[in-house]
């Protein structure tokens, strides 16, 4: 017995040292096997027992021979593989359903988007997140090695147990998405909520490196936000933390919200209240332009059409995204205010209608925030329409570094 404990031991040492090594060489873009000895604290003969490892049994690693010596043994050098090792990241959106292989340092080999039509109900939308992914499996070099699908989904998404437990976008609620997916992937899959997922995508991925505290908002159909604070995605009691949408911003509102509260941000600034004004104002005649834009049928009115209309000068336009940019304001002033981030990340459908969004934010910005936050970068998210499944990629990407998908069980 005493023998088994010791095994274990062992076995879950070298795991840990090979996690050690394996993220050294990640972080370096090319490190010698001397350096990593020195970096690691591990003896050369561990750091060779583990890069041969990396490289022959995991596929992680390749040797890029030896280097250039400034006196004494020439260095034996080896980089992070991350061609022919591919991830796939599905963004399960409302409005469409984007896909994307990348690999393992983000570089797109494959995209792929589709309008995800969500009268036309749950199981339509499932077969489409799958031959999505099955298209994009096929589209991989027959040499390289998918090695998991990260899926960002909008709703209240329990990470213990997996259940969808509400999704208002969709209309679902306690829906076990797990089930479903396992009946057609051979390959591992994770899903989380969209948001917390951009804010992965942003920490593990995005461009400025070892920021520990910021925020990621997610302006779409709905609003919701990731929070990074000290480093660490903020999960909360039930991992249900950042749902920024249910700021009240306008206590007198007569606007419910889907949550059954009234003056939510949500209700009052989401992509769907834009669109939602921008029908009025058409159905009020006042806006000739929107008019003009939807050709008559105000049905076809969506928040871009509204920024659209807006830029070209249209002053009912303009004022709605002057109330929605005031909206948001106070509630970035909110997050700001308690949190006190180094930058705000703006994500969604309505961040890529151009500069409209962000000069009037920065107009107003500064009437919600205290002195000592006042510094906060308010900028769009670094991988655009890409940032959910960017955040995706990253979860499968982080346990790959972890080596929970190696699948290898370590001889010791
Ligand atoms: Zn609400």
């Amino acid at each position: 017995m005493k023998k088994e404990y010791a095994k274990m031991d062992a076995a879950s040492l070298h795991l840990a040292n090979k996690k050690v090594v394996l993220k050294l060489i990640k972080h370096n873009s090319q490190i010698s096997r001397s350096s990593l000895a020195k970096e690691s604290g591990l003896t050369p003969p561990s750091i060779t027992r583990i890069v041969d490892e990396l490289i022959n049994v995991d596929g992680l690693v390749e040797s890029l021979g030896v280097g250039n010596s400034s006196g004494g043994r020439p260095p034996m050098i080896v980089k992070f593989k991350n061609e022919n090792n591919y991830i796939i990241g599905i963004d399960l959106g409302a409005t469409y359903i984007r896909g994307c292989m990348v690999d393992l340092n983000a570089n797109f080999i494959s995209e792929i988007q589709v309008p995800t039509e969500l009268e036309k109900g749950f199981f339509s939308i499932i077969d489409k997140v799958i031959k999505m992914i099955h298209k994009l499996q096929s589209r991989k070099e027959t040499n390289a090695k998918i090695w998991g699908v990260g899926i960002g989904v909008a709703g209240l998404v329990n990470s213990e147990t997996g259940i969808i437990e509400s999704s208002p976008d969709f209309g679902w609620f306690n829906i076990d998405l797990r089930k479903e997916l396992e009946k057609h992937l051979d390959l591992p899959f994770f899903y989380d909520n969209s948001t917390r997922l951009m804010a992965l995508g942003e920490l593990k991925m995005g461009v400025k490196e070892n920021q520990k505290n910021f925020a990621v908002i997610n302006i779409g159909y709905g609003i919701a936000s990731g929070l990074v604070v000290e480093g660490n995605l903020l999960k909360g009691f039930s991992g249900f933390a950042g749902e920024f949408g249910h700021i009240p911003v306008d206590t007198d509102s007569d606007v419910q919200c889907k949550c059954g509260m009234y003056g939510c941000l949500e209700a009052l600034a989401s992509g769907h209240r834009i669109a939602s004004l921008g029908k009025q104002a058409v159905a009020d005649n006042r806006s000739e332009i929107l008019k003009e834009l939807c050709m008559g049928n105000a049905e076809l009115i969506t928040a871009e059409l509204v920024a659209r209309a807006a830029k070209k000068g249209d002053p009912a336009s303009m004022k709605i995204y002057d109330d929605v940019a005031e909206y948001l304001c106070k509630g970035i002033g909110t997050i700001a205010n308690l949190l006190n981030p180094e930058t705000v990340y703006i994500g969604g459908g309505i961040s890529l209608n151009g500069d409209l969004l962000f000069n009037l934010i920065e107009q107003k910005r500064n009437k919600y925030l205290l002195a000592g936050n006042a510094r906060v970068n308010i900028q769009p998210s670094t991988f655009g329409d890409q940032a959910t499944s960017i955040g995706a990629v990253s979860v499968v990407l982080n346990k790959i570094l972890n080596l929970e998908l190696s699948g290898n069980m370590v001889e010791i």
